[in-house]
């Protein structure tokens, strides 16, 4: 019997066990070194072992843990001050994962509208390719078939729409619509980015009808785009009413938020929603430490510069791979290729390669490398990937 046999089997790790990390790099025991361009699903974007985090680990951990969301947690008034003055948001509720963050943006958006008067509008109006977290309300935002299947009858009011189609969503707008939830890029489905001006317009439709506009930022958050959130690239003319958050606020340590503007809380009062570890004083410390880094404008420089360079790189492995690289795909340090072999064979030959790397829907290989990745890391992926795309040349074709 493997160590692994008592686990439920909704993953298939393979057999490497990392021990050790430091900055882009992940260890085996035997002391193999792989370059993790994966970075925990766009987790540890301060890359692995950064000393502010450890720090503030340690630090906390010497003075105490956990109170409950029933005392206050001074590390919470700090960080909810610091998101919303770097962001549209006037409240902040802090959870433990994406996906309660997620829930909440959901009951914020329906609340608010009930509180207004408008207990009719409940259903929240999303996009095909989305993914919102694994819990029961998530996947029914996310509406993919295959993680619905089995579990039970499809939860009313969730409408998942074409993606990247403004005039399905106008058409979808009727009396019973509470809000529109997007992914200003969609990372689990396959790095799509939706356009400043498609928010723009979503923004103005969520006006005319009194619908409110959350973002789920969970994965392109957090630095990850070149700005704070991936929405901000509009400059202030798509913000949201409520949004979701998580990943790379935590660089590593479980944590996620909730952040909405003073209307879009006002529904959220005392006995509407609640969390025993959101907020503990543990992820706050961690919390502040990782916002103060994510904020530092050389990182945010970082970002760009190397996400441009590595998209130029790609579009050159594109040119050299024709065979097997369909489309390069992303924002920043959220990238990939669309590929015509299958990505997931290529995601394993990769990692054979010593290169960590991720897929998404679509035959989508996904990169989200830590954000402190320097252009000679892009060098030493792209001679990998140059590798295993010429030994993926004898793959058949991926087909749908
Ligand atoms: C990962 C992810 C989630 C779910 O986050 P968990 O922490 O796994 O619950 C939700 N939305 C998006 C966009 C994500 O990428």
């Amino acid at each position: 019997m493997s160590a692994n046999d008592h686990i439920y089997n909704c993953y298939a790790p393979p057999p490497q066990e990392f021990v050790r990390g430091e900055g882009a790099y992940l260890y085996t025991e035997s002391g193999e070194k792989y370059l993790d361009f994966i970075a925990g699903i766009a987790v540890n974007g301060l890359g692995h072992g950064h000393p502010s985090i450890v720090t503030a680990i340690k630090e906390q951990a010497d003075k105490i843990l956990h109170v409950s969301g029933m005392f206050r947690v001074p590390g919470q008034f700090e960080l909810a001050e610091k998101y919303c003055a770097a962001t549209f948001a006037d409240k902040v509720f802090f959870t433990n994962s994406g996906a309660e963050a997620v829930e909440t943006a959901i009951k914020t958006a329906r609340r608010c509208q009930f509180v207004e008067g408008h207990e009719e509008r409940y259903e929240i109006l999303t996009c095909k390719g989305a993914f919102h977290g694994r819990t029961m309300a998530t996947i029914n935002a996310g509406g993919n078939p295959k993680y619905m299947e089995g579990f039970g009858p499809i939860m009313p009011g969730f409408t998942n729409l074409p993606f990247d189609d403004l005039d399905a969503i106008k058409n979808a707008v009727n009396e019973n619509t509470a809000a529109v939830l997007l992914e200003p890029v969609q990372g689990e489905g396959g790095v799509r980015p939706l356009s400043v001006q498609f928010l723009k317009d979503v923004r103005s439709l969520c006006d005319e009808h009194g619908l409110l506009l959350i973002y789920d930022e969970v994965q392109c958050g957090a630095g990850r785009t070149g700005k704070l959130f991936a929405h901000q690239w509009a400059d202030g003319a798509a913000d949201p009413d409520v949004m979701a958050v998580a990943k790379g606020m935590g660089g590593g340590f479980p944590m996620g938020a909730c952040l909405a503007t003073e209307r879009a809380a006002e529904g959220m009062v005392i006995g509407t929603h609640g969390s025993t570890y959101g907020g503990g004083p543990l992820a706050m410390a961690v919390g502040n430490a990782v916002f103060d880094e994510l904020t530092d404008p050389a990182l945010s420089a970082n970002v760009v510069k190397v996400g441009n360079y590595l998209s130029q790189q790609f579009a050159a492995l594109k040119d050299s791979h024709p065979d097997v690289v369909k489309e390069v795909r992303g924002k920043g340090l959220l990238c990939g290729m669309q590929l015509k072999k299958k990505a997931l064979d290529v995601r394993n030959l990769a990692r054979d390669n010593h290169l960590l790397v991720g897929n998404a829907g679509d035959n989508v290989l996904r990169m989200v490398p830590p954000l402190i990745i320097t252009e000679e890391h892009v060098r030493e992926a792209i001679e990998i990937l140059d590798k295993v795309f010429t030994q993926a040349k004898e793959m058949d074709d991926f087909t749908h």
